[in-house]
C-alpha cells in the first residue's frame, strides 16, 4: 500500500505502513494518536471501548514522538494500538467487562502491553469484551461503554444490528471500523478467532504459552491465550512477534521459547503445502454461505500449489461439552479471588464477613458468570470430580492426539471459524447453549493449545464477513501466517471497509 499522510487516509494504513511512515517521520505518533482519537470519538455509537484517556494516550505518544526524534527503530515506534479490557494497564482503567471490576486501577501492566509498549506501541484505551471473556458475541459485558451510561452490545461495523462475535468483540469492531489499526484479544475457546471471522478482519492465538498470561484477568487459565487482531496477516505477524516470549518471573505457563520473528516466512512458496480438510467441520450444520465462501478461498489455496487433504478429527462434537466442564472449571476457581476483600466491588450493607462475600458477589458478577461459577463448582465438587472433570479431562487428550494424527497426513488444517455468519443481537436470547454451540469449530485447537487464526475469506448469509480458520501444529505460528499472507495476497476481502467507516 502507498504511504498518504493525508489525515483522513491515515486509518486505512496497516500498522506496518504506518510503522514505516513513522519511523521515516512522515508523521508524528502525535499525530497519529489525533487521528485515531477522533475516528474513536466520532463512532462511539458502536460501544466498542470501555475506557479511553486522551491525555494519558497523547503523552505516551509525546514520548514515542521524543524516542523517533532519538532515532528510534522500535519495531511499533509511535503506533497506536489498543486493549482488550482483559489486560490490566496503569493508564487506564481496568474491568474485564465487569461490575465486579468497577473503578479498579492495576498498579502495573500485563506481560503483552508492557512488552508492546517496549516495542514502542501507543494505547488509544481499552476494549469493550464479555464479562471475564465468557461469551461469543459481547452481549455480556456489564459495563458502560465510553459516552454510555449504561452497558449495551457492542454493534458489527458490517451491520449495527448484529453481534461482533466474542469475547474479544470490542477488538474486533475496532479494528474492522479502522477506529484503530490493531488490536489485542484474548482467546480461550476462540474469542480471538470468532470475532475476527465474523468482523471481517485477521486474528491470531498463538500455541499456548507463547504470550504471558501475567495481567491477564485469569478465565480459564490452561487455555486462556493473547494474541492480536489486525486486517492483515502481516500486521498480525508483526503484533505477535512483539507480544510474545518467555517471562520466567511472572507466568510459570509461559513457555521458555525466545521470541521469533513470525513474519519471516511470509512471501513463501505453498507449492506442496498438504492442507487437511476435516469432514466434521463440513457437516450439515454449516451455513450454505459460509461454506460457499470457505471453499472459494480453499480453490485459491489450490491455485496457490496447495493440496487439500480430506482428514478427520473425529471428537469435534466432544470439544463442546469438554470445554464447556473445563472451562467453568477453573473459571469457578480463578473467580473466587473476587470476594470484596483485595479487588473491587464490596457491597455497601452486610452484616458479617460471610454476608459480605454473598452479597458482593450476588452483586458484582452477572448472570453468565454466575452459571459458569455454580457449573464449575459442581463438576469438581466430591462425587462429581470424577464423573465430569477428570472424564473431560481424559477426552481433551484424545481430541490433542487426533491433532497428532491429522497433522501426519497434512501441514495445516483449514475449515470454518463458525458454522454461521454474525447473528442479530438479542437472536439467541436467553439461550446460553445457542452461543455455546456456535464455538464448536475453535474449541477443538483451544483444547489441544494449539495455534489458530482466522481470515477474511469473503461473504456469506446477508451478506456478513466469513472467516477461514487455519489451525497449525504447535509452534507453527510463521507457516501459518504465510499461509494467511499468501491468500491475502490472491484476495482482497481483508481490504474491504463497511460501509460508513
Ligand atoms: N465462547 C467461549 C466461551 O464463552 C470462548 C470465550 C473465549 O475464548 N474467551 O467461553
Amino acid at each position: 500500500m502507498s504511504i498518504s499522510t493525508a489525515p483522513s487516509e491515515l486509518h486505512e494504513l496497516s500498522v506496518s505502513a504506518l510503522a514505516q511512515a513513522l519511523r521515516e517521520r512522515k508523521l508524528s505518533a502525535l499525530e497519529a494518536t489525533e487521528h485515531f482519537l477522533a475516528r474513536m470519538r466520532q463512532h462511539q455509537d458502536l460501544a466498542a471501548f470501555l475506557a479511553v484517556d486522551e491525555d494519558a494516550s497523547r503523552a505516551q505518544a509525546r514520548r514515542a514522538d521524543a524516542r523517533l526524534a532519538g532515532g528510534s527503530t522500535a519495531p511499533l515506534e509511535g503506533v497506536p494500538l489498543a486493549h482488550k479490557d482483559i489486560f490490566v494497564t496503569r493508564d487506564f482503567p481496568t474491568t474485564a467487562g465487569s461490575r465486579m471490576l468497577a473503578g479498579y486501577r492495576s498498579p502495573f501492566d500485563a506481560t503483552v502491553v508492557h512488552k508492546l509498549a517496549e516495542a514502542g506501541a501507543v494505547t488509544l484505551g481499552k476494549l469493550n469484551c464479555d464479562e471475564f471473556a465468557m461469551g461469543s458475541a459481547n452481549e455480556n459485558s456489564a459495563v458502560p461503554p465510553v459516552g454510555f451510561d449504561a452497558p449495551r452490545p457492542v454493534q458489527n461495523p458490517w451491520d449495527r444490528a448484529r453481534v461482533p462475535g466474542g469475547s474479544s468483540g470490542g477488538s474486533a469492531a475496532a479494528v474492522a471500523a479502522r477506529l484503530v489499526p490493531g488490536a489485542t484479544g484474548t482467546d480461550t475457546g476462540g474469542s480471538i478467532r470468532q470475532p475476527a471471522g465474523f468482523c471481517g478482519i485477521t486474528g491470531i492465538k498463538p500455541t499456548y504459552g507463547r504470550a504471558s498470561r501475567y495481567g491477564m484477568v485469569a478465565f480459564a487459565s490452561s487455555l486462556d491465550q493473547a494474541g492480536p487482531l489486525a486486517r492483515t496477516a502481516e500486521d498480525c505477524a508483526l503484533l505477535l512477534s512483539a507480544m510474545c516470549g518467555p517471562d520466567p518471573d511472572r507466568d510459570s505457563t509461559a513457555l521458555d521459547r525466545p521470541a521469533e520473528d513470525f513474519g519471516r516466512q511470509l512471501g513463501a512458496s505453498l507449492d506442496g503445502l498438504r492442507i487437511g480438510l476435516p469432514r466434521e467441520f463440513f457437516a450439515d450444520g454449516l451455513a450454505p454461505g459460509v461454506r460457499a465462501a470457505i471453499d472459494g478461498t480453499l480453490k485459491e489455496y489450490e491455485k496457490l500449489g496447495a493440496r487439500l487433504v480430506p482428514i478427520s478429527l473425529p471428537r469435534t462434537e466432544l470439544a463442546i461439552p469438554v470445554y464447556y466442564i473445563i472451562a467453568p472449571a477453573e473459571a469457578s476457581s480463578n473467580l473466587s479471588r473476587f470476594d470484596g476483600v483485595k479487588f473491587g466491588h464490596r457491597a455497601k450493607d452486610y452484616t458479617d464477613l460471610m454476608d459480605m462475600y454473598k452479597k458482593t458477589r450476588a452483586e458484582g458478577f452477572g448472570d453468565e458468570v454466575k452459571r459458569r461459577i455454580m457449573i464449575g463448582t459442581y463438576v469438581l465438587s466430591h462425587g462429581y470430580y470424577d464423573a465430569y472433570y477428570l472424564q473431560a479431562q481424559k477426552i481433551r487428550r484424545m481430541i490433542a492426539d487426533d491433532f497428532q494424527q491429522a497433522f501426519q497426513e497434512c501441514d495445516l488444517i483449514a475449515g470454518p471459524v463458525a458454522p454461521s455468519v454474525a447473528w442479530k443481537i438479542g437472536e439467541h436470547g436467553n439461550d446460553p447453549l445457542a452461543d455455546y454451540l456456535a464455538d464448536i469449530f475453535t474449541l477443538p485447537g483451544s483444547l489441544a493449545g494449539l495455534p489458530g487464526m482466522s481470515v477474511p475469506a469473503g461473504f456469506g448469509e446477508h451478506g456478513m464477513p466469513v472467516g477461514l480458520q487455519l489451525i497449525g501444529n504447535y509452534f507453527q505460528e510463521a507457516r501459518l501466517l504465510n499461509a494467511a499472507h499468501r491468500l491475502q495476497q490472491a484476495t482482497d476481502f481483508h481490504l474491504r471497509s463497511p460501509a460508513g467507516f
